[in-house]
C-alpha cells in the first residue's frame, strides 16, 4: 500500500460517532401499583441501534412510518464497537465481470441450514443495500473506474468481499445515525427492552409493544413501557453467553427475551468461534492481514518460557506458515478443516495449549519458527497460493510487521489507539465465540413468529450453519430494509394510550419481579450467574465439544433456570434491573443452545461450522505430526442434516423441538416481469411469509 497520511488513517479508525439525536417526548403517563410509568406511543419500535436497527429505522421513516428507536446504548453494540483488522461487508461483486445471484446465493447458504430463499434475498438485496451506504457516504474504496475494490474472504471463493477498513460497520452506524438524525427519527437512548407485551386479537397472539428500564427515567426503577403496533428486535447477538468471546462488553441482545415470549428460535447449535484478542484487553478478531502476513505464533508459561507449539502440529514449516496465512480468509473454526493439516488445526493447536495453562501469542518481529528438523521459515517456500498473494500484495518484507505496514497500516493503528504496540510487544490471544449464526425464525420480510414482531441483524438466525465473512452486515441491511417495507406496507396503527389497559397486568407481574429480587438474599445474584453460566457455555459448548458432556451441561443449566424460577435472583441495587432481566434471559438462552445441541447430538449430529463434536465413537481424529489426536476423534456431519433446521419453542418453563426442512426457492428462471407485475402492484408480494410455505 502506498504510505497513506496519518489524517486519513485517523479518520478510518478514530470514528467519532454523531451527536443530537432526537429524544423521544413522553405520550402519557400512568400509575401502575404506585410506580409512575412513563408511556411512549409509536407505529414502530425498533429496539437497538446498531447497523440492522438504524438501516430499518430509516428506510421505516422514509415510507412514512411513525417509528421510535429505543436503545440500551445508542453506540453500543457489535457494529459500533468490534472489528477485525479489515472489517468486511459482503455483496455482489461489482467489479470484473459482475456477478451471478444464483451462484451468490449458493454460497451464502452453502454450509447448509439455511434457508434457500433467504439466501437469495440476501444476495439480491445487497445491491440495494450497498449503494443505500454508499448514497449515505459510507466511504467504500472504488478504482479510478468507479468499481468498488474487493478481496476474497471467509467461505468466499470469488472475492466479494469491501470494507472501508477496521471500522466498516462503526461507519455504517455512523452514516445512518447521521441520516436517522436528518429524518428526525426519535430516540430512547440508554432504554433496555426487558419485555415483550403481547396481546389477543381475533383470537391471535400479536405484539403491541415493549417494556424497557431506561437509565434516564425519574420513577425509582427506571421503568417505561413502549405500546407500538409493531415491535423490530435488532439488538444484535447474545455476545455474553460466554466466557471467551471476542463481543464487546454488555452484548445480551434479546435472544432470551424472545425464547420467554414464546417466539420460534431456530439453528441455535451455530455460531462462530476464531482467534482474536481477549476481552480482559481489547476484544478484536485477528483475521485478515493479521494472519495473512504471518506473525509467529507461540505460547508462554508462568515462568516465561516460551513454546513454538504449533511445530508439533505441522509436518514442515512451509506447512505451518501457509496455514497461518490462510486463517486470513478461513478465519472461523471449522471442524472438517482439522483434518489433513489445514487451517483449523491452528484453533485446534491453541485450544490444548490453552488448556495447559499457558498464554498464547503472535509476534509480528518474528517470522515462525521452523518446525523441528525441518528447514528454516523462508518467503521462497511457501504454499503457490499464500507466496502469490503476498507478491501481488507487493508484501514480501523480510519481517511480519513489515509485511503488516505494507498491507494494512490501519490494523497497527487499532491496537495502538487501544495502548498495544505492534512494533514492541507480542499480541495475547485465544479462541473466542465471535457470532450466532441461528437466533430468532424468520419468515422472508424478517417477521418472527409472534404477529408483528421483527427481527433483523445477529438476532436473527438467518445464516445456517457458515456464513461467508461480511454476510452478517449484509443481511442486517438487506433485511432492515426488507421489514421496513412489510411493516409500511401493512399500514401500521398509531396505537391509543388507552391500551395500557390490556397489558398492565403484564408491567404489574414486572414491578413485583423487581421487588423481589431487590429483597432477595438469593445467592442466586449477578456474578454467579455470569461465572456459572458463561463457563459452562464455553468448556462444554464451544468450539470444541465432547458429546458424552453434553447431557450433563444441559442438565446443570436446566436446574439453574428451575432455581431461578423458585428462589429468584437477588440484586442489590436499582441500577443492577435491567442486568436482573438480561442474566435470567441468557440463562434461559444457554439452556435453549444447550437443549438444541443435545437433541441435534442425540440424532447423531455431526461437527460442522460451530463445533468438532468429539468422541470416542466418532469417525475421523485430527492427524499430526506427533501422530493423531484420538482425544479429538469427532463425529462427522451427515449430509441429510444440511436440509434440517432446529426450531425451538417455549412454553410453561419447557422447551418444544421440532425439525423443520428449510425452506426452498423457486426458480428465479421461472419468475417473469408480466407474470410478476400485478403482485407488485397488488402488494401480494408482501403476503408470502412462511406461514404459507
Ligand atoms: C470482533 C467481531 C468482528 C466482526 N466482523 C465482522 C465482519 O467483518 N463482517 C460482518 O459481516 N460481521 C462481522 N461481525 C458480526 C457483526 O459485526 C454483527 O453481527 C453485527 O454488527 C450485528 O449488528 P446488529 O445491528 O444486529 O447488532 P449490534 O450492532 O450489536 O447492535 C445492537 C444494538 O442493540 C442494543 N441493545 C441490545 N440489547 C438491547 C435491549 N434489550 N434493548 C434495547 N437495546 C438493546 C445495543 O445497545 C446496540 O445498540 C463481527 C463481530 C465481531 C464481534
Amino acid at each position: 500500500m502506498t504510505q497513506v497520511p496519518q489524517e486519513i488513517l485517523d479518520s478510518l479508525t478514530k470514528v467519532k460517532m454523531p451527536s443530537g439525536v432526537l429524544h423521544k417526548e413522553i405520550n402519557g403517563t400512568i400509575d401502575i401499583d404506585g410506580i409512575t410509568c412513563p408511556i411512549y406511543t409509536a407505529e414502530a419500535i425498533v429496539l437497538g441501534s446498531g447497523a440492522a436497527g438504524l438501516r430499518a429505522a430509516c428506510e421505516m421513516k422514509r415510507a412514512g412510518v411513525d417509528v421510535i428507536v429505543a436503545s440500551q446504548s445508542l453506540y453500543g453494540g457489535t457494529s459500533a464497537c468490534s472489528g477485525s483488522d479489515k472489517q468486511t461487508l459482503h455483496t455482489a461483486g461489482t467489479s470484473n465481470n459482475g456477478d451471478n445471484f444464483n451462484k451468490l446465493a449458493q454460497d451464502i447458504g452453502s454450509g447448509g441450514a439455511m434457508d434457500l430463499d433467504t439466501a437469495y434475498i440476501e444476495a439480491t438485496g445487497s445491491i440495494g443495500a450497498f449503494s443505500g451506504l454508499q448514497y449515505l457516504g459510507l466511504p467504500l474504496p472504488q478504482d479510478r473506474f468507479g468499481a468498488v475494490l474487493r478481496y476474497q474472504t471467509d467461505h468466499d471463493e470469488v472475492g466479494r468481499a469491501t470494507s472501508c477498513g477496521p471500522r466498516t460497520s462503526r461507519l455504517m452506524v455512523k452514516v445512518l445515525a447521521e441520516e436517522a438524525i436528518r429524518l428526525n427519527i426519535p430516540f430512547l437512548s440508554g432504554s433496555t427492552g426487558i419485555q415483550i407485551l403481547k396481546q389477543k386479537v381475533n383470537g391471535k397472539e400479536t405484539t403491541c409493544g415493549v417494556i424497557c428500564i431506561d437509565r434516564n427515567e425519574e420513577n425509582e426503577y427506571g421503568l417505561s413501557v413502549v405500546l407500538a403496533d409493531k415491535v423490530v428486535l435488532a439488538t444484535g447477538g447474545p455476545g455474553e453467553m460466554y466466557r471467551d468471546s471476542v463481543y464487546p462488553k454488555h452484548c445480551f441482545g434479546s435472544l432470551g427475551m424472545a425464547i420467554e415470549a414464546g417466539i420460534d428460535v431456530t439453528n441455535l447449535t451455530e455460531s462462530q468461534f476464531g482467534i482474536g484478542t481477549r476481552r480482559q484487553e481489547f476484544p478484536w478478531n485477528l483475521s485478515g492481514t493479521y494472519v495473512q502476513v504471518i506473525p509467529y505464533i507461540f505460547s508462554r508459561d508462568d515462568q516465561g518460557n516460551e513454546y513454538n507449539f504449533l511445530g508439533d502440529y505441522f509436518r514442515t514449516t512451509q506447512e505451518l506458515a501457509s496455514n497461518v496465512f490462510r486463517k486470513g480468509y478461513q478465519w472461523p473454526f471449522h471442524a472438517t478443516r482439522m483434518l489433513d493439516y489445514k487451517s483449523s488445526l491452528v484453533d485446534l493447536a491453541i485450544f490444548i495449549e490453552s488448556r495447559k495453562g499457558r498464554t498464547i501469542l503472535m509476534d509480528f518481529n518474528r517470522n515462525p519458527l521452523p518446525v523441528p528438523g525441518d528447514q528454516e521459515f523462508s518467503l521462497e517456500r511457501l504454499d503457490e497460493d499464500v507466496r502469490t498473494y503476498l507478491e501481488n500484495n507487493e508484501a514480501l518484507q523480510e519481517m511480519p510487521i513489515d509485511r503488516l505496514l505494507q498491507m494494512n497500516p490501519l490494523s497497527i493503528e487499532l491496537y495502538k489507539m487501544h495502548n498495544h504496540d505492534l512494533n514492541v510487544e507480542p499480541l495475547p490471544f485465544d479462541v473466542n465465540n465471535q457470532h450466532m449464526n441461528g437466533g430468532i425464525d424468520v419468515d422472508i420480510w424478517s417477521q418472527s413468529s409472534l404477529d408483528s414482531c421483527y427481527a433483523v441483524g445477529e438476532v436473527a438466525g438467518t445464516h445456517g450453519v457458515t456464513r461467508p465473512g461480511g454476510a452478517a452486515l449484509n443481511a442486517g441491511q438487506v433485511f432492515g430494509m426488507r421489514c421496513a417495507k412489510h411493516i409500511a406496507n401493512s399500514g401500521p396503527k398509531a396505537p391509543n394510550l388507552t391500551e395500557i389497559e390490556s397489558v398492565k397486568s403484564q408491567v404489574l407481574l414486572v414491578i413485583a419481579n423487581i421487588r423481589d429480587s431487590l429483597k432477595s438474599k438469593s445467592a442466586l445474584n449477578l456474578p454467579f450467574l455470569s461465572e456459572n453460566v458463561q463457563s459452562r457455555m464455553s468448556d462444554k459448548a464451544g468450539f470444541i465439544c465432547h458429546a458424552d458432556e453434553i447431557q450433563q451441561a444441559l442438565q446443570e443449566a436446566k436446574d439453574l433456570n428451575k432455581t431461578i424460577s423458585t428462589e429468584g435472583i437477588s440484586i442489590s441495587e436499582h441500577r443492577e434491573i435491567a442486568r436482573l432481566f438480561q442474566w435470567r434471559q441468557t440463562a434461559i438462552s444457554s439452556e435453549a443452545v444447550l437443549t438444541a445441541l443435545n437433541h441435534y447430538a442425540d440424532q447423531g449430529g455431526g461437527s460442522r461450522g460451530a463445533r468438532a463434536i468429539c468422541s470416542s465413537n466418532g469417525t475421523t481424529a485430527p492427524a499430526t505430526r506427533l501422530g493423531p489426536l484420538e482425544e479429538f476423534r469427532f463425529i462427522e456431519e451427515k449430509d441429510d442434516d444440511k436440509s434440517k433446521k432446529i426450531v425451538l419453542t417455549y412454553q410453561d418453563g419447557d422447551f418444544s423441538i421440532k425439525e423443520k426442512q428449510i425452506r426452498k426457492m423457486e426458480s428465479p428462471s421461472t419468475i417473469f416481469f408480466e407474470k410478476n407485475w400485478a403482485n407488485y402492484l397488488t402488494d401480494r408480494i408482501y403476503e408470502d411469509g412462511f406461514r404459507h410455505t
